[in-house]
């Protein structure tokens, strides 16, 4: 079903599988097994993060997993991928790691596929405290699955939820990620209604270039410090980043100040800000979301 082709790994920090599905070589999907820092041990927290769909149609401006799209994921695709990595460690029992997460965020749209949910509720029978974590740009069309989620929620012992925002000015926001999506008032409803008092906050995702800005007043003024954190990333310097014209550097120092004059700004209206870099060395050897597979499909 799954057959992984290729595998590029950065020692003690993750490795990014390509494989494909159907039998077919064109339809191609990355996933990947983080260790992340500081723990970097498997055995205390162990990131496993899946693709949803068969490339993407969203076309988000900054990400080359959108260079195709074949569809949507099956239930037993999704699966496939953590079966794969957990199978590399028969000797790690994920029910004893302190934080098991998975994250559906890799390559697709994860609230554009409902088999997303079965998936997440399978995992859950085998792994119970596994933490789930969408990350998602919210684009119309997916309210059902949203409105899902919010059944399914409390299933889980804890449940991360990602929005990708990307900027507060509506303009910019289309030029970014150029889909219909919901609105910044709809984003802060939901996040309402996810919230539950003691839980995980809702994270706003925003990846930022060098230059990009930020109008503090516009996030002060849609949503509640005890219900949202914000996270700040920067812009990958992907090939569709730099075709799309990103001020995007791989020098971290110039990486991270920018990000922190945002932090700063954001602590200062009483939201809790993390700054999320990630390993610069994924720049190097392309493994950030969808390098691989574009280039890949780009050579068949
Ligand atoms: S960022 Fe996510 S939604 Fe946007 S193109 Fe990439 S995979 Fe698709």
């Amino acid at each position: 079903m799954l057959k992984v082709i290729s595998k590029i790994s950065i020692d003690k920090v993750a490795s990014t599988y390509v494989g494909y599905v159907r039998n077919n070589k064109k339809d191609l999907i990355e996933f990947v097994d983080s260790t992340p820092p500081p723990e970097s041990d498997k055995k205390k927290k162990w990131v496993i993060i899946v693709s949803s769909q068969i490339g993407c149609p969203l076309r988000c401006r900054f990400c080359d997993a959108s260079s195709y799209f074949r569809g949507n994921l099956r239930k037993e695709e999704i699966l496939s991928q953590v079966n794969h990595i957990l199978g590399l460690y028969p000797a790690i029992n994920p029910n004893r790691i302190e934080k098991f997460k998975i994250q559906f965020a890799r390559m697709g749209e994860p609230s554009l596929n409902p088999e997303v949910i079965d998936a997440m509720l399978t995992i859950r029978e085998k792994y119970p405290q596994y933490i789930p974590c969408i990350a998602t740009t919210a684009p119309l069309g997916s309210e059902r699955f949203f409105e899902r989620l919010l059944e399914i929620k409390d299933h889980f012992a804890d449940f991360q939820l990602q929005f990708s925002v990307n900027s507060t000015d509506s303009a910019l926001r289309d030029k970014i990620m150029p889909f219909k999506k919901q609105s910044l008032k709809w984003i802060s409803r939901y996040s309402e209604r996810f919230y539950s008092s003691g839980k995980r906050k809702v994270v706003l995702n925003f990846a930022l270039s060098c230059d990009s800005e930020i109008d503090y007043d516009v996030i002060g003024s849609y949503f509640n410090p005890k219900i949202c954190i914000i996270k700040l990333t920067p812009v990958n310097p992907t090939r569709n980043a730099v075709a799309s014209g990103f001020n995007v550097t791989e020098d971290y120092n110039r990486v991270y100040s920018s990000l922190k004059t945002h932090s700063e700004n954001l602590i200062r209206r009483g939201f809790q800000s993390i700054i999320s870099i990630g390993d610069m060395r994924e720049n190097t050897v392309l493994s950030n979301c969808g390098q691989i597979a574009n280039i890949l499909a780009t050579a068949s």
